[in-house]
């Protein structure tokens, strides 16, 4: 039986992983659930899974969610201590981190000082604190289980192979909705386009990150610290049907690649009953009816943001905290409609050119560059 914490449980990823805990009742049971704003999602939650702890946003949703709760079986946490408490509940042995943005690191860091293994889906920990998140889980013992699709699959990939015969892990991307669109046009793009993405139904956040490429940025950096690999070692290749979702080159020439059809059940599911599989309900692959797979080179020029993120590794390690961090800011800003999709990377390269990259001392240390970023970006973007 594993006992979880779903950090995240009213979020796309946070969603998908109770579907394959009420499918599997025999497996796994859930200790601690938090969420943001979605108080009716959390309720219907409590009703079917019976934590012992939630935790909500702060002291005025955990106040409601009180009133609104039946009866007093499940505890009520709220902010920061909430969200620690949930990932460090004595009864937990796995936290599934599913909160979205640097918001994740504190709880993620919190479950893992606590020796309890990770799902990791929140992608921003392992970007914004790569190295000191690394070391923890090395001192501590703790295992952390990739959810993020190219990630499990490039760790599916390396099942039964020896690290130093990789020449190269290839991480695929989809392209997002703009893959074919002029560099002109991509100035022009509204919210709406750019949260409609082909393959993928995923959070709002992430789903900006892939239209403009930075997903795959975070994901190069994700990578370089789960796998304990060179950026020089990591490419990465448009593939616009997400079938194959990553691969491992070998010395001898030979690639290792998972396929399968796109549902992050999948990978939730193998970081949740590694090294065993259960059944997810993901439609089975029939590649027959595939008109093809097609693979080629990301275009830098229109998508700026994966070669920021390639500076961000060379550069030094807060560069990437404060590339992470002026990215919410950013996108958070053309979510609301205050700046154009183009605008997204321009205001992260601006903010990073005014960093001066150092070493990161500690998780406070990184919350503080984490804060200088954010305030850097807003005001930039005050004169776009
Ligand atoms: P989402 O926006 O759908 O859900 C985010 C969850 O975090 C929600 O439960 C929300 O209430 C909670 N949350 C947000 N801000 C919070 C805060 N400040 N404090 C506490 N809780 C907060 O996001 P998602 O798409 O599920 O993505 C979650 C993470 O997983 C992200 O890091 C994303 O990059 C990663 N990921 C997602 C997918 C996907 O398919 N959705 C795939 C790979 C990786
Ligand atoms: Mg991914």
């Amino acid at each position: 039986m594993k006992n979880l914490t779903i950090l995240g449980s009213t979020g796309s990823i946070g969603v998908s992983t109770l579907e394959i805990v009420a499918a599997h009742p025999e497996k796994f049971r859930v200790v601690a659930l938090t969420a943001g704003k979605n108080l009716d999602l959390l309720l219907q939650q409590i009703a079917a899974f019976s934590p012992q702890l939630v935790a909500v946003k702060n002291e005025a949703l955990a106040l409601k969610l009180q009133e609104m709760l039946p009866d007093n079986r499940t505890a009520i946490m709220h902010g920061v201590a909430g969200m620690i408490a949930a990932a460090t509940a004595p009864d937990t042995n796995m936290v599934v981190a599913a909160i979205v943005g640097a918001a994740g690191l504190v709880p993620t860091a919190a479950a893992i000082e606590a020796g309890k293994d990770i799902a990791l889906a929140n992608k921003e920990t392992l970007v914004t604190a790569g190295r000191l998140i690394m070391d923890m889980v090395k001192a501590r013992g703790v295992k952390l289980y990739p959810v993020d699709s190219e990630h499990s699959a490039v760790f599916q990939s390396l099942q039964g192979h020896r690290k130093e015969d990789v020449r190269r892990i290839i991480l695929t991307a989809s392209g997002g909705p703009f893959l074919n669109l002029s560099a002109e046009k991509l100035g022009q793009v509204t919210v709406t386009d750019a949260l409609n993405h082909p393959n993928w139904s995923m959070g709002q956040k992430i789903t900006i990150d892939s239209a403009s490429m930075m997903n795959k940025g975070l994901e190069v950096i994700e990578a370089r610290w789960l796998f304990d690999m060179p950026a020089e070692k990591i490419a990465v290749n448009i593939h616009p049907q997400s079938i194959i979702h990553s691969m491992v080159e070998y010395t001898d020439g030979c690639v290792m690649a998972q396929l399968g059809t796109p549902d992050m059940k999948a990978p939730i599911a193998y970081a949740l009953t590694y090294p065993g599989r259960v059944p997810t309900g993901v439609k089975p692959l029939d590649l027959t009816s595939l008109s093809g797979l097609t693979f080629f080179q990301p275009d830098s020029v229109r998508f700026p943001a994966l070669q920021l993120a390639y500076r961000a590794m060379g550069d030094g390690e807060s560069m990437p905290t404060v590339m992470n961090a002026a990215n919410e800011v950013a996108v958070a800003a053309f979510l609301s409609g205050r700046i154009k999709f183009t605008d997204i990377a321009r205001a992260i390269e601006k903010a990073m050119d005014l960093h001066d990259p150092r070493t990161l001392d500690s998780i406070e240390d990184v919350l503080d560059i984490d804060q200088w970023s954010r305030e850097k970006c807003s005001e930039l973007l005050k004169h776009f």
